[in-house]
């Protein structure tokens, strides 16, 4: 077989959001588990509604995602040239015809057909046909280029998602594929970028299975053979509704400012459409290794945000505590924190992330937690007042005292706690909570003495102070 080559070829037409990007992650997994190019392309001849910001936020949100392209980008409206290359080429070759019907005869065709019950469909009048005359050309009129459709005959193809679909040519009218003024369009476009592209295989989304057979007729009056099609099914958000920014849809880029970490949407999102036995948690390397089109789900995948939560969780659970040190950094210095200077890149930033990623699903929660380490904490004072008290002060008191000459490492502290505990006769959540709500501002922390055992000493004695 020849060497797989994917595309992603967006429109960008709105902020890409989840339920769109599984049309690159696809494509680039496909290419990545067959040592294949995927290439990008940007579809960008709806004028009106593309835009530069979209485009940025496609490229941030794959850049993000490392779903790395090897081509590209592309972009359609820098390849209008080509194009019209192609169209003169058919036209020459009878493959294409001008069409001269106006909008109001197109209508008026259109009522007459509606009026009989039938499918509305061009009807052919121009269409050149051996021993046929055709009505005279009128004056003044710009035609448009229509496609010679096949008659007869159906279209089939084998969709990896979808199973066998034909469709007979009769349902297919002569497509209009260049406008008066001469530009291509849509699926002309496409089709000529993907064989200039060598496509093997096109993944995309379902919205786009009534327009294959149109692209397979051309690719096949152009003497070549269509590509290998997969379409997935739609992405629903949690209402049931296809997910789209009007419904609400969050940009991709977004959950990268949520603190979510790549690999843990990745996973997510292969999962949407996309099965390797029970496995639910898998990283990127897995994924590549494990990708094919033979294990595309055939239903709608909804999105579940509970469920997302969950797969960022073991992800956070496993991440590396070097990532996730830059990361926190970052999160803190969006939210304005001052970092001091010796934290960033630290041993001990690291064994931060360690101790408390289990507890996360985001590196913003992950910052809020670090945030004891390196903001002034204020827990509740009703909180504090239940905890500290005549019982108990004295014994935190005798804690403070110990921890200000122990070796400073999680076993003297462990060591210290452990005898003020025997000094005072008391159980360790009545000294652990007390401390912990004035160093941590929160009662529920990680072990209090490897929560400790993190800050300066000096900060724990100021805090213990109160
Ligand atoms: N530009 C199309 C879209 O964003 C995709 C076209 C294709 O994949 O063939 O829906």
């Amino acid at each position: 077989m020849s060497q797989v080559r994917t595309r992603f070829a967006p429109s960008p037409t709105g902020f890409i959001h989840l339920g769109n990007i599984r049309s690159a992650l696809y494509p680039w997994a496909f290419a990545r588990a067959n040592q294949g190019v995927f290439v990008l392309r940007i579809e960008d001849t709806d004028v009106e509604r593309s835009s530069q910001e979209a485009v940025d936020v496609i490229l941030e949100g794959m850049k993000w995602l490392g779903l790395d392209h090897d081509e590209g980008p592309f972009y359609q409206m820098q390849r209008m040239d080509r194009y019209k290359e192609v169209l003169q080429q058919m036209l020459a070759q009878g493959l294409v015809y001008p069409c001269y019907m106006s909008t109001t005869e197109l209508d008026a065709l259109r009522e007459r057909q509606m009026a009989n019950k039938e499918k509305p469909r061009y009807d052919g009048t121009w269409r050149p046909e051996p021993g046929k005359t055709l009505p005279p050309v009128p004056e003044g009129v710009q035609p448009v280029l229509r496609f010679k459709n096949p008659q007869g005959g159906s279209v089939v193809w084998e969709d990896k998602v979808k199973g066998r679909i034909e469709i007979s040519n009769s349902e297919l009218d002569d497509l209009v594929i260049a406008r008066p003024d001469g530009t291509p369009t849509y699926n002309f476009c496409v089709v000529v970028d993907d064989l200039d592209m060598r496509i093997t295989h096109v993944i995309r989304g379902d919205d786009h299975v009534n327009n294959t057979p149109r692209q397979i007729n051309i690719f096949r009056a152009l003497g070549k053979e269509p590509p290998i099609y997969a379409h997935l099914p739609t992405v629903l958000n949690e209402q049931g509704e296809k997910m789209s920014k009007r419904h609400g849809a969050k940009p991709v880029t977004q959950y990268r400012d949520e603190g979510y970490l790549a690999d843990a949407i990745v996973n997510y999102l292969a999962r949407l459409g996309w099965s390797h036995g029970d496995d639910e948690i898998f990283s990127r390397q897995q994924l590549i290794e494990w990708f094919n089109l033979d294990h595309l789900g055939r239903s709608a995948g909804q999105f579940d945000e509970a469920k997302l939560r969950w797969v960022a969780q073991q992800h956070m659970k496993t991440a590396d505590d070097a990532l996730l040190s830059t990361l926190v950094v970052q999160q803190w210095q969006t939210s304005g924190i001052q970092v001091p200077a010796d934290l960033p890149g630290s041993d001990r930033l690291q064994a931060m992330c360690a101790l408390f990623k289990d507890r996360c699903a985001t590196t913003v929660e992950l910052a809020d937690w670090l945030g004891m380490y390196v903001a002034p904490v204020s827990a509740s004072a009703d909180e504090l007042a239940a905890q500290l008290n005549d019982a108990n002060r004295p014994a935190v008191a005798a804690l403070a005292q110990r921890l200000a000459t122990v070796a400073w490492d999680k076993a003297a502290i462990a060591q210290a706690l452990k005898e003020t505990l025997a000094e005072f006769g008391l159980k360790m959540p009545q000294v652990a909570i007390p401390v912990r709500l004035l160093v941590c501002g929160t009662a529920q922390t990680p072990s209090v003495d490897a929560v400790l055992a993190l800050f300066d000493r000096e900060a724990v004695l100021a805090r213990l102070k109160g």
